[in-house]
C-alpha cells in the first residue's frame, strides 16, 4: 500500500508527488494520457516565475523526471472508480485496485468542444484541439483558431509562424488572454481577428475546407475557405466518478477552497479540477504543494495514533 495515491500527472499532481516524496511518503500517481496535463500543448511558457520560453513539452518532461527521481511511481492507467468510505482509501483503475492512506485528486480538466455541426465529424481531419500537436500538418495553409483566452492567443501566435493565414474567431469583442499576448497577435500581419463571431458549421468533403461564421452583432453569415479549425475555448471538468461522494459546484469543479480539503478526511483536490479564479501553472503547482502538505499532516496524525 502506498501512503498517497495521486490521480493525474499534470503540474498539480506531479508537484504533489514531489512534495509527498520529500516528506518521506510513498506516492503513486495514475495518469490516463501523458505527463504534463494541459500545458504539454503550450508552445512556450512565459508566465511561470523563473522560466521563460520553455516549451510545455520540455517543462512537462522535466517535471515528470523530477517526480520520478524523488521516487514517485507513475503508472499510466485510467482511474475508473473510488471507494473513500474507510480510513484506507481505494482507487480502482484500468490496471487493478489500489489502496492508500490518502488520495489527492489532480485530474485537471478536458478541452471544451464548440458543439457546432461538423466539429465531431471532422475531428482529426482538420478539427484539432492542439496547435503544437497538429499545426505542422497545415504548414502554408489557412487555418482558424476559436477562443479569446490564453490558449487561443498562444495557438494563434504559434500557427501564425507556420501557416499562411490565421483567423482568430472569438464570440465577444473582449479577450480574457493577457494583454501582452493580445497586443502581439493584433500586430501580426497574417492574423485576422473576427470578434462577435461564432462558427455555425465546419464543412468539407473528406477534410475541412471551409467554415460558416455568424456575426453575432448583425446576424450575418459568411463562409471562409480554410484547412483547419483549432478549438481553444477552455476546459470542462471530468469529475463524474466522484459526483456521488464529493461536493462539486454547478460547473462540475470540486467545491474545495485554498486548503485543498474536500470534506472527506484523507481526500484532497489540487489544480484545475477545483473551483478557482485563476487556472495557471503557478496555481496548479501551489495547490499540489498545499495538498501534499495537508495529506502528510493528515497521515502523520491519523496513522500514528
Ligand atoms: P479560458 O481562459 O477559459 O477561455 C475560454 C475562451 O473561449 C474565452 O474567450 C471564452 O469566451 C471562449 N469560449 C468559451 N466557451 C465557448 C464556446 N462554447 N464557444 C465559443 N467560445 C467559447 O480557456 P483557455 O484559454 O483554454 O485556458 C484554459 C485555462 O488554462 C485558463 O485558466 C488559462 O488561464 C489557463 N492557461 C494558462 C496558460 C499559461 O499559464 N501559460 C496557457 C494557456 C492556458 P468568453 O470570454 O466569452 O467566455
Amino acid at each position: 500500500m502506498n501512503d498517497i495515491i495521486i490521480i493525474g500527472a499534470g503540474t498539480a499532481g506531479l508537484t504533489a508527488a514531489i512534495y509527498g516524496q520529500r516528506a518521506g511518503l510513498s506516492c503513486k500517481v495514475f495518469e490516463k494520457y501523458a505527463p504534463g496535463g494541459q500545458i504539454v500543448n503550450s508552445p512556450s511558457i512565459e508566465n511561470y516565475p523563473g522560466m521563460y520560453g520553455v516549451s510545455g513539452y520540455d517543462y512537462s518532461m522535466a517535471l515528470f523526471g523530477q517526480a520520478q527521481k524523488l521516487g514517485a511511481e507513475i503508472e499510466f492507467s485510467e482511474v475508473t472508480g473510488i471507494d473513500f468510505s474507510g480510513d484506507i482509501k481505494k482507487v480502482i483503475t484500468s490496471s487493478g485496485e489500489f489502496e492508500a492512506k490518502a488520495v489527492i485528486i489532480a485530474n485537471g480538466a478536458a478541452r471544451r468542444k464548440i458543439g457546432c455541426k461538423g466539429e465531431e465529424e471532422f475531428e482529426g481531419r482538420g478539427v484539432s484541439y492542439c496547435a503544437t500537436c497538429d499545426g505542422a500538418f497545415f504548414r502554408g495553409k489557412t487555418v482558424a483558431v476559436v477562443g479569446g483566452g490564453e490558449s487561443a492567443f498562444e495557438e494563434t501566435e504559434y500557427l501564425s509562424k507556420i501557416c499562411d493565414k490565421v483567423y482568430l474567431i472569438h464570440r465577444r469583442d473582449v479577450f480574457s488572454a493577457a494583454k501582452t499576448a493580445v497586443d502581439s497577435v493584433l500586430k501580426t500581419k497574417n492574423v485576422t481577428v473576427l470578434t462577435n463571431s461564432v462558427i455555425e458549421e465546419i464543412k468539407g468533403e473528406n477534410a475541412v475546407s471551409f467554415v460558416a461564421i455568424k456575426n453575432r452583432a448583425n446576424g450575418s453569415i459568411s463562409e471562409i475557405p480554410l484547412s483547419a479549425v483549432f478549438v481553444a475555448i477552455g476546459l470542462i471538468p471530468e469529475n463524474g466518478i466522484f459526483k456521488d461522494v464529493l461536493k462539486l459546484d454547478e460547473a462540475g469543479y470540486f467545491d474545495a477552497d485554498e486548503n485543498c480539503e474536500t470534506g472527506i478526511e484523507g481526500v484532497f483536490v489540487a489544480g484545475d479540477t477545483r473551483k478557482k479564479h485563476l487556472r495557471q501553472l503557478v496555481t496548479a503547482a501551489s495547490d499540489g504543494a498545499v495538498a501534499a502538505n495537508a495529506a502528510a499532516g493528515y497521515i502523520r496524525k491519523k496513522f500514528s495514533e
